[in-house]
């Protein structure tokens, strides 16, 4: 049993990663290719590392599915970025470049942007635990975020 370990992947090498759950804030590396786990910045989720980050890691993750086109989507990437630094490592954030990977917006059945998904990571596999359409101010996202995770 690893209770006290966290599995998550390597932003850089996708490497399966596993971390001490006291060691998760103490900037871990990866093993693989020895740069940090948790850079400070949302990650672009791809169809070639979607599966490293929603299916084999057991954190939260939250996606941002956004467009160039969006307005409000560009609104609201910093509001993304400053919920990034504030939570992790425990949550892991994602953009989603609907644009760049419609194959993965169609299968997240994005229908209108910004859409922001809670999704949860576990040993299982994972899944959506909500999601909601519109760009939030940080303390509403904030906010949002610990209701759709329990947290609040
Ligand atoms: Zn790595």
């Amino acid at each position: 049993m690893d209770a006290d370990t966290t599995q998550l992947a390597c932003p850089h090498c996708l490497a399966i990663n596993r971390v001490p759950d006291a060691r998760l804030g103490e900037g871990p590396r990866c093993g693989r290719c020895h740069q940090p786990l948790f850079t400070g910045q949302p990650v672009a989720l791809t169809a070639g590392n979607a599966e490293a980050f929603l299916l084999r890691s057991e954190q939260p993750a939250v996606i941002d599915a956004w467009a160039g086109w969006c307005g409000p989507c560009r609104s609201f990437a910093p509001v993304f970025a400053a919920a990034c630094q504030r939570l992790e490592p425990q949550f892991r954030f994602l953009k989603l470049d609907t644009e760049a990977e419609p194959q993965l917006a169609a299968q997240f059945r994005i229908q209108s942007l910004p859409t922001l998904i809670a999704w949860q990571g576990s040993r299982e596999g994972g899944h959506e635990v909500a999601r909601i359409s519109g760009a939030l101010p940080l303390p509403q996202f904030m906010q949002w975020l610990a209701k759709a995770y329990g947290l609040a």
